[in-house]
């Protein structure tokens, strides 16, 4: 049997791969509801490794260090999809992993990705796998230029993207992903004219009980997320539907634990899966003080086989912007009290060692009656970290 938390003798350890600001958010709601955390990441004193003394900082490449961190973990989860699906095979025969391997496997390569949606029946920009650039010409003479060449896998932060609007670029797109990840597969995907994009996150326990939160608008710059609109500023049949897709997503994939559905409302107005995240999602931020459940607690609840928490808003609007990096030194600010002026705004610092420009160093949640209101909040809290 699967071990519960509040049946067994001691505190169960939930087992985290990763150490950064995802985990750390992760270990805080674990804390809270009475659990032990480990964390294993190549590298001492990440944000979610320092706060437990059950830190593997030698990573999951050491087979020492994921052996003893298996033993001490009861449930293990993730907060990237950078393992191998292999890797959480190996684990999953010791210990429960949530999410499955299976379900890892079918996100972890876009390409699988897209297909499982696709076979699933949810909308999706026309896209087909290249490993030429010969195919992926053959591809925009089916479907028009521009069209976005990406990566298979290992794409964040728009790092395995580059979109192509001339045959000409292809050739120093190409070697610029191959580049950036030697030995990438690549996949060609039509260029979607953009009005919004959106997020929603899901929650899906053992059971299969599903949470869902409101849809949310994002504003990405230069491939980053930058805001996020809680809850998106479109007609609610277009939210309602939206939340529809996303759950559609994670059910395509059998997903147990918090997933980040990614969408794109086009300037026709049609919603269009983009990709889905099987963690806790930046999106989803807001959620700690916006919402009844966090994500953070919802992913807890249900990788533990917990009924869930409500997703639901208890504040007519939050706004969330992410705090980047501007220097390249330390992670530690000047000063953060400007900021703590702001009447009904939260920050969070991650506690990385080192800022680098355009690094996620931390973020800040307001909340208001209008968005305008938790918008004018957040930026002003945001001005008020100075680095
Ligand atoms: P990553 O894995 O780096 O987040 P995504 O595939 O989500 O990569 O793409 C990053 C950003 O690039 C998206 O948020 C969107 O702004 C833009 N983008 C991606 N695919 C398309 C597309 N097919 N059409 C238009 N814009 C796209």
């Amino acid at each position: 049997m699967l071990p519960s938390p509040y049946n067994a003798t001691r505190e169960l350890t939930i087992g985290i791969i990763g150490g950064g600001q995802l985990a750390k958010m992760l270990a805080q709601a674990a804390y809270r509801l009475g659990l032990r955390v480990a964390i294993i990441e190549h590298g001492a004193d990440s944000p979610a490794g320092r706060m437990t003394q059950l830190e593997f900082p030698q990573g999951w490449t050491s087979p020492e260090a994921l052996a003893t961190f298996v033993r001490v973990s009861d449930i293990i989860t993730l907060e990237n999809e950078f393992v191998t699906p292999e890797l959480l095979e190996q684990i999953a025969h010791q210990r429960p992993v949530y999410p499955t391997p299976e379900t890892v496997r079918r996100v972890r390569d876009k390409l699988i990705q897209k297909q499982t949606m696709a076979a699933a029946h949810i909308p999706l920009p026309s896209f087909a796998g290249v490993s030429t650039p010969e195919e992926a010409l053959a591809f925009a003479r089916q479907y028009g230029f521009p069209f976005v060449l990406k990566t298979r896998s290992f794409g964040y932060d728009g790092y395995g993207n580059r979109t192509i609007a001339h045959p000409e670029q292809l050739p120093q797109a190409w070697s610029e992903l191959q580049h950036y990840l030697p030995d990438a597969a690549f996949l060609a995907e039509q260029f979607v004219p953009l009005q919004k994009e959106l997020a929603v996150i899901v929650a899906r326990n053992r059971k299969g009980d599903i949470a869902v939160y409101p849809c949310v608008e994002t504003v990405q710059q230069d491939h980053v997320c930058r805001i996020v609109y809680a809850p998106a500023p479109i007609p609610e049949a277009l939210r309602r539907q939206a939340q529809e897709i996303a759950v559609a997503c994670v059910e395509a994939i059998e997903g147990i634990g918090v997933f980040g559905v990614e969408l794109f409302l086009t300037t026709a107005g049609h919603l269009l899966f983009n990709e889905i995240a099987p963690r806790p999602h930046n999106s989803g931020h807001y959620t700690i003080e916006a919402c009844y459940t966090s994500q953070f607690e919802n992913a807890i609840r249900a990788i533990c086989g917990l009924p869930l928490g409500s997703p639901e808003m208890y504040v007519p609007a939050a706004v969330m912007i992410n705090l980047l990096g501007i220097r390249s030194g330390s992670g530690i600010p000047d000063s953060v009290l400007p900021a703590l002026q702001v009447d009904k705004a939260w920050i969070h610092l991650y506690g990385k060692q080192q800022s680098r420009i355009r690094r996620k160093m931390g973020h800040v949640t307001a909340v208001g009656q209008t968005l305008e209101e938790a918008y004018e909040r957040a930026r002003q809290a945001a001005a008020g970290i100075i680095w």
